[in-house]
């Protein structure tokens, strides 16, 4: 079953909401049809640039997608400083960024939490993008499979084979994240086909082959097209290069000859 790509650009805790628009101005004018038939094109803004954004894809019919960095798994409560789910499905984001290396290694989102949140973005309609990886010292022990099954297995408890076929998940090295360091085309082929057979093994083929695998750290456009060529990568999850619409254009556009 072919599965269609998608590049998520994760903005971190860059660009104000006027910065924000702009590049998705700059993004939307280097694109077009072809392109977003071809591949599905995704921003994560962070919350305070959410709605600007939202209002423009929509005044101006952008078929880019929209998604947040990050929520909380409760809906509504005392939770100062936090943002739930459903708030960010009624601003019609359609996918939520969770666990995040950066979460996990800064902000204490273990694989349980993370869990809890998948399944609070799936209760509202939205798609996860449930990110996974090794740390460094993890690779130079051979550990990766382990360590990212592991993630993989935990993310997904409680979540049915449908919602799983619908869903992404982001394989990110740590190592490679903001550090210009790229793992390998087939590294990630290998680590990507790794995710694909442990959603093999937790619910069916069927599944294992709708899920979209994406892999994330230092995607450039120069790089893109190679890890593109890998049977098991279906996308990109970028971080710096998405800061810059003309970078991240490309990037998009990867499947143009
Ligand atoms: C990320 O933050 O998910 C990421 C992959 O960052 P970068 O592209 O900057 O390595």
């Amino acid at each position: 079953m072919a599965r269609k790509p998608i590049m998520a650009g994760n903005w971190k805790m860059n660009l104000d909401h006027l910065q924000a628009i702009q590049v998705v101005q700059q993004l939307a004018y280097h694109l077009d049809t072809t392109d977003y038939d071809a591949t599905d094109v995704v921003v994560i803004p962070p919350f305070t640039a959410l709605r600007s954004i939202q209002t423009l894809i929509e005044g101006d019919r952008l078929p880019i997608g929209l998604g947040a960095q990050n929520c909380h798994w409760e809906a509504a409560g005392a939770f100062t400083g936090e943002v739930s789910a459903p708030m960010l499905a009624k601003l019609r984001a359609q996918y939520v960024i969770c666990g995040h290396s950066e979460r996990r290694t800064l902000f204490g989102d273990s694989d349980e939490i993370v869990n809890r949140k998948v399944r609070a973005v799936l209760a509202h309609g939205m798609t996860p993008i449930m990110c996974v990886g090794e740390s460094e010292e993890q690779r130079t022990a051979g550990e990766q499979e382990h360590v990212v099954s592991g993630q993989v297995t935990a993310g997904l408890h409680d979540v049915t084979g449908d919602q799983a076929a619908d869903l992404v998940v982001a394989y990110e090295p740590i190592w490679a994240i903001g550090t210009g360091k790229t793992a390998t085309s087939e590294d990630a082929q290998v680590m990507c086909a790794a995710v694909r057979g442990v959603v093999r093994e937790l619910y069916d083929g069927s599944v294992a082959d709708s899920i979209r695998i994406q892999y994330g750290g230092s995607v450039k456009p120069g790089n893109v097209r190679d890890l593109m060529a890998q049977a098991d990568i279906d996308g990109a999850l970028v971080g710096g290069a998405s800061l810059d619409p003309d970078d991240f254009a490309v990037i998009c556009r990867f499947a143009r000859t």
